[in-house]
């Protein structure tokens, strides 16, 4: 069966690979579950990996499949695998266990392993293929009604985790009532960040570079959020007019920013950090003030990388409430769909250049 694959360390090696079909013997426990491949999405990662910042193949390959964002239908389960059957529709996990205890206990997100491994990004095959083999417990059934939006899972359970685990760390507060917001970009995780946080009720300003009017701002919009570009208001006076903000949510790619956040989260405010940032730059900051706002201020700031299941299980619900409340929203960030997996040049393409491009994925098959 064809696949897109990269040679790990070789820049823009991005090609047609040939794989082997897998089959449920692949998994001993009797869990395995055979799903073919009806979407996958591509994002900044694949990019890094294709320019070979990023990413390992697995033991005994010379090229690694990409993919991670995920989505197909159950074609045959294991004899031991009761709450999945053929014809659901499913997303699968990316991150697979290592030997922390964090592992042991079904958080492999939160490995100490100084390994990890990560299906389409490291030392695992991704999901860029036409089928794909797995054990049960790492892949996650969607209900009929998210099958247009389904693909957009794993992003959100980024954000998802994120924000679970923003609010659980406020628990310290004992009486923590939210009211505004940050989020800092406005591609896809910005753009998902935002809506998370609506549905929790905030008022959300969402930055981005660009200036308005283009989709990403009047999807912001559509969430009866507000979009401000950094090209005509700095973070900081936004914040004196908008904030304090209680929580905030760096999502550009752009590390000093995060720092700019740090000064200007509201007292007992929370700041979450995704952003993968692989180079070196480096940035003067006021540190004194820093570390001075956040000690007479209470505040915290936590990184998040990865999802487990329980996150793409909350995350499904999150999607649900979101097709009711803003029905037809998420599906708007479908932008550039490229079919067939042969046409991975182009899917590079766009991923790179595509123009107003929010989420672009392959359409792999029909279902
Ligand atoms: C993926 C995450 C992954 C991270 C680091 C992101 O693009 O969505 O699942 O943990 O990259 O590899
Ligand atoms: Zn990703």
């Amino acid at each position: 069966m064809k696949a897109i694959a990269v040679r790990p360390g070789v820049a823009g090696s991005v090609h047609l690979a040939e794989l082997a079909k897998p089959s449920l013997r692949d998994v001993s426990s009797g869990r395995g579950v055979l799903v073919r491949v009806l979407r996958v999405g591509v994002d900044g990662t694949d990019k890094e990996i294709n320019a070979a910042e990023y990413g390992a193949a697995p033991q005994g390959f010379d090229f690694l499949v990409l993919g991670h964002e995920s989505f197909g239908v159950v074609e045959e389960v294991g004899p031991a695998v009761r709450d999945l059957r053929p014809g659901d529709y499913v997303v699968a996990t990316v991150r697979r266990p290592g030997h922390s205890i964090y592992d042991d206990i079904g958080t492999y997100d939160m490995t100490t392993d100084d390994t990890y491994f990560e299906r389409g990004i490291n030392l695992r095959h991704g999901y860029l293929t036409e089928y794909y083999v797995d054990d049960a417990d790492y892949i996650v059934r969607v209900p009929p009604g998210l099958r247009n939006v389904g693909v957009l899972l794993e992003p959100y359970t980024v954000v998802q985790k994120g924000l679970v685990q923003a609010w659980e760390i406020q628990r310290r507060l004992k009486v923590w009532r939210p009211q505004r917001a940050a989020v800092l970009g406005a591609g896809t995780i910005g753009l998902l960040a935002t809506l998370s946080l609506r549905l929790r009720g905030l008022t959300v300003t969402t930055f981005g570079r660009q200036r308005a009017p283009y989709l990403n701002n009047e999807l912001i919009e559509m969430l009866g959020a507000r979009y401000v570009s950094t090209e005509d208001v700095a973070v900081r006076d936004a914040a004196q007019e908008h904030g304090p903000f209680d929580v905030m949510f760096e999502a550009t790619g752009f590390s000093p920013l995060a720092f700019e956040s740090m000064e200007v989260l509201g007292k007992n405010g929370v700041l979450v950090l995704s952003s993968v940032t692989g180079g070196d730059r480096k940035v003067e900051i006021p540190s004194d003030r820093i570390n001075l706002g956040f000690v007479l201020g209470n505040k915290v700031m936590v990184g998040t990388v990865n999802a487990n299941r329980e996150y793409f299980e909350s995350g499904v619900r999150d999607m649900a409430l979101a097709e009711s409340q803003y029905p037809g929203w998420l599906g708007r960030l479908l932008t550039h769909p490229i079919r067939g997996l042969e046409n991975y040049e182009k899917l590079f393409e766009q991923l790179i250049n595509g123009k107003n491009a929010i989420k672009v994925f392959c359409e792999v098959a029909e279902a």
